[in-house]
């Protein structure tokens, strides 16, 4: 990986450090003063007007006419805003998730220019969903006549424990998969950069930069489907922990006597609770004592999916559906009252079902949060669905790539 050339030619770490601070701080305001850039970087004004020169002549800065009209500036050299052309550079977001992966083509502000989804079976050999995903990155980049020098990099999200560093998925329960090298499998047959964390861990980054998190310093992405984990991001910086496995809430124990087996070996964590498996095996028993019931009715539908089914009986009025989801939601805010005593986040974004169906879910989960929270900790923690839904995945992934190789150095992220 060599992530000094972005620019399109090789620089040296000191000038691509500088670079990436100018570019966060014209990622993070939508107009910027040279000084203002010598304020916020603590670079000097000569290093500024240098590297702001190179900016522009790499059409990766625009700049508006000089402010004639300012009063506060009726001498000296008219101050001109800069901004980010956020068509310059392009990054791609791969989500694999539970049987299927999409990939997403982005530009500098994580806006999706085309994405897709492609499905595989899960037992499928790495090397095999690598081809696959290999082969539709090529053919997004191609199809949106997109030059590949300006792409600067690849992003992707995987379940389970990651290894960000080398890139390796340590372990995917989900997949399968064990001691899986992504980064280089990928890198192999890609010119392009790439990294890999754990999926929840970048949805959680790209809520950071570029969705909710914007205009805070510490938020929670829980994220819900198959799994249920986690992402934490305080001061803009991804919390991994010690083993990589910060963020596992799916098997926070919630239920200490009579839970469910889960899949990990314990009992009575949230995942046997909130997730998409267990809301229908609870449909599916409700279902085998009321036939003739809403619910019944609209599983045995054949199209779409089960767990849809359930959201959609709810909408229609059925009580036990509307249980359903309320235990589920209500499970869920006991989770959150737990985070919230424990890192006092700003800010929790929800995504997976918890986002595609919001209004279900996310005002009974809010109350218990806000109840069970020590002292009136919860009143101020907002909760909210992430404004990506279902796209949540793909760029988070991208957003991983755009900080590790264009806004910020991969170490600090
Ligand atoms: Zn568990």
């Amino acid at each position: 990986m060599n992530e000094a050339t972005y620019l399109g030619r090789n620089i040296t770490q000191v000038k691509a450090h500088n670079l990436k601070a100018i570019l966060l701080s014209l990622l993070q305001n939508e107009r910027v003063y040279r000084v203002e850039l010598a304020e916020k970087t603590s670079l000097s004004t000569t290093t500024i007007t240098n590297l702001i020169d190179e900016l522009l002549a790499q059409g990766i800065v625009i700049e508006d006419g000089p402010e004639q009209t300012d009063r506060r500036r009726r001498v000296g050299r008219p101050r001109s805003a800069l901004h980010l052309q956020k068509d310059a550079r392009f990054a791609v977001g791969v989500h694999i998730g539970f049987g299927m992966f999409r990939v997403a083509l982005v530009n500098l502000r994580a806006e999706v220019l085309d994405n897709r989804m492609v499905d595989f079976t899960i037992g499928e050999s790495a090397e095999e969903v690598m081809k696959a995903i290999t082969n539709m990155i090529n053919t997004l980049i191609k199809e949106n006549k997109v030059e590949r020098t300006r792409v600067i990099g690849v992003g992707v999200g995987v379940p389970g424990l990651v290894d960000h560093r080398s890139g390796i998925n340590i372990y995917s329960q989900n997949l399968k998969w064990e001691d899986v090298p992504i980064q280089a499998m990928l890198e192999d047959r890609l010119d392009f950069p790439v990294v890999v964390d754990n999926n929840v861990r970048t949805m959680a980054l790209g809520e950071a930069f570029f969705g909710q998190g914007r205009s805070v310093d510490s938020l929670i992405f829980v994220y819900g489907r198959i799994g249920v984990g986690a992402g934490i991001v305080v001061d803009n910086k991804v919390y991994r922990g010690s083993g990589l496995g910060a963020g596992e809430i799916g098997h926070m124990v919630i239920l200490a006597e009579n839970g469910k087996p889960c899949r990990c070996g314990n009992t009575g964590c949230l995942e046997t609770l909130v997730s998409v498996p267990f809301m229908i095996e609870k449909a599916q028993a409700v279902c085998q004592q009321k036939p003739q019931g809403l619910l019944c009715q609209h599983l045995s539908k054949t199209e779409g999916s089960l767990i849809d089914s359930v959201f959609l009986a709810a909408r229609d009025g059925d009580d036990d559906a509307n249980e359903i989801i309320k235990q589920s939601a209500a499970y869920l805010g006991m989770a959150l009252a737990n985070l919230v005593n424990l890192l006092n986040p700003e800010l929790i974004v929800l995504g997976g079902i918890y986002a595609q169906e919001a209004d279900l879910f996310i005002p009974e989960a809010a109350r218990v949060m806000r109840q069970g929270s020590f002292g009136k900790l919860g009143d101020k923690v907002k909760v909210q669905p992430t404004p990506f839904v279902w796209k949540a995945g793909m760029i988070g992934a991208a957003a991983m790539a755009l900080m590790s190789f264009f806004y910020m150095e991969f170490e600090d992220i």
